[in-house]
């Protein structure tokens, strides 16, 4: 590689040196890349505000072994609507730390690219029962990257009677024989859950739920998901 032009997500942003700016870029064709915004910091910088997280853009960079050296940024979308409201942009950003986490670099990875896509474009038209969106992109981005959570049957002995906890260590639902810690988990719950990772994301919103099984839900994924990028549960 030596000059390439390309459209990617900004996944972090960190200040570096007096002016400079390093960014986690995830494209569509080379997948996740660090690179150096030289200057990106100030004031007249044509870069200013490109790089902010979740912003799509365009750049032109020069590839290297480890960081690349971005000559040119643009924006593409900044989605406004979804950074408006606190709730949406906060569930944004964190499918975007997920992907940041999980993502192996400089490796090419279209289906979770295009889940993230279509998740960011759902959030910004405003899709109804958004939240129900955002826990299923989340159970299918770590789904596609190897780490899908069984949910039809207990994770040691393969019983699918219940009752069953989830337990996050062990990947999926255990039944109450085989362990007795974990987080109670319905039978009906699990199935929906497994049912969010294999719709569409455009019809997340027709899985039913009520709104305790949601909640419940998304307390559930936000464990396996720490569990999954390595952040230990607040000691209790
Ligand atoms: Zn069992």
């Amino acid at each position: 590689m030596g000059i390439e032009r390309g459209e990617a997500f900004v996944l972090r942003v960190r200040d570096f040196a007096e002016s400079d700016l390093i960014v986690t870029l995830f494209f569509e064709e080379w997948g996740k890349r660090t690179a150096i915004a030289k200057g990106a910091r100030r004031f007249k910088s044509r870069l200013g505000g490109v790089f902010d997280l979740l912003n799509q853009v365009e750049v032109v960079f020069y590839a290297k072994a480890q960081l690349d050296l971005i000559s040119q940024g643009a924006l593409i979308s900044e989605y406004p609507r979804l950074k408006g409201s606190m709730d949406t942009a906060l569930r944004a950003l964190s499918v975007g730390k997920l992907l940041d986490r999980l993502l192996p670099s400089h490796q090419r990875e279209q289906a979770p690219y295009t889940i993230f896509v279509q998740f960011l474009d759902l959030l910004e038209e405003g899709t109804p029962r958004w939240e129900q969106t955002a826990v299923a992109a989340m159970l299918k981005i770590v789904s596609v990257l190897g780490h899908r959570p069984q949910f039809t049957a207990c994770v040691r002995c393969g019983s699918t009677r219940g009752p069953f906890h989830f337990v996050p260590a062990r990947g999926g639902v255990v039944c109450t024989k085989c362990e007795q810690r974990g987080s109670d988990i319905s039978r009906g719950l699990a199935l929906s859950l497994n049912a969010l990772i294999d719709r569409p994301l455009t019809r997340a919103g027709i899985v039913r739920m009520t709104k305790e099984d949601l909640s419940l839900a998304r307390e559930l994924v936000d464990l396996y998901v720490r569990e999954l990028i390595g952040i230990p549960r607040s000691v209790q």
